[in-house]
């Protein structure tokens, strides 16, 4: 069965809805976007109960920001990488380094305002330790990934129409890049070649990045190929 997808700006982050038979959300939004998360979802005619997951893609204060309050609105669980645990209960910051030049010179700028800025603390409901966790049980056909590279404990979603929502494992669009491609700030660049082997195997076709508008899957295996 396809599912439905609609995307959600909350600040700088793209978050995802997917309504398969319910309905799930992918990543919670700078802090402070409860107000335009619920006006968004007014917009698309969807209850905030209808949400019953919310995975977090990891514990940056970008994807997470708004977590805490959308879950209370929604009820719905929070589902974070096990080694991103401490990050969300203590609202700090999983450390990166910068990939190329702009990554290193804008972390380098950023780093210290990127430390300090904090987001409402918050306790998953779901801790993902394997590497292939399924959503069937939740109505979704598709799977939870473990997608390590930008931090430890990254996830991805993926369909199995072939949709996959990849976090911070892609980069689209400004402040981070002109097109789309790998990020500029990453744990570990090996890492990310090798996840998104993972889920080209896996079957992704269509990427829905965490930063910018979807795009397709053949312009990551041109630059993993290159
Ligand atoms: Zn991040
Ligand atoms: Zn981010």
């Amino acid at each position: 069965m396809s599912s439905d997808i609609f995307s959600l700006k909350l600040g700088l982050n793209s978050c995802y809805l997917i309504r398969g038979k319910t309905t799930i959300m992918v990543d919670g939004g700078m802090p402070n976007k409860l107000r335009v998360f619920r006006r968004k979802l007014g917009r698309l005619y969807i209850h905030p109960e209808e949400i019953k997951l919310m995975i977090l893609t990891h514990s940056h204060f970008d994807h997470a920001g708004s977590a805490k309050a959308i879950s209370e609105l929604t009820g719905a669980k929070i589902v974070i990488h096990e080694s991103e645990r401490s990050f969300l209960e203590n609202s700090e910051f999983a450390m990166i380094k910068g990939v190329n030049l702009y990554g290193k010179i804008t972390l380098a700028v950023f780093r210290p305002f990127f430390k300090r800025i904090s987001f409402p603390k918050v306790k998953a409901d779901i801790f993902i330790n394997e590497k292939v966790y399924p959503l069937y049980e939740y109505g979704i056909d598709g799977k939870i990934l473990h997608t390590p590279g930008h931090t430890q404990g990254s996830l991805s979603v993926l369909l199995d129409t072939g949709e996959a929502f990849v976090g911070c494992l892609a980069h689209d669009g400004l402040p981070f890049r002109l097109n789309p491609g790998f990020p500029i700030y990453a744990q570990n660049i090996d890492q990310i070649k090798e996840s998104w082997r993972l889920l080209i195997d896996k079957g992704a076709k269509i990427i829905f990045p965490g930063h910018g508008n979807p795009f397709p899957v053949e312009i990551i295996r041109k630059q993993l190929f290159s």
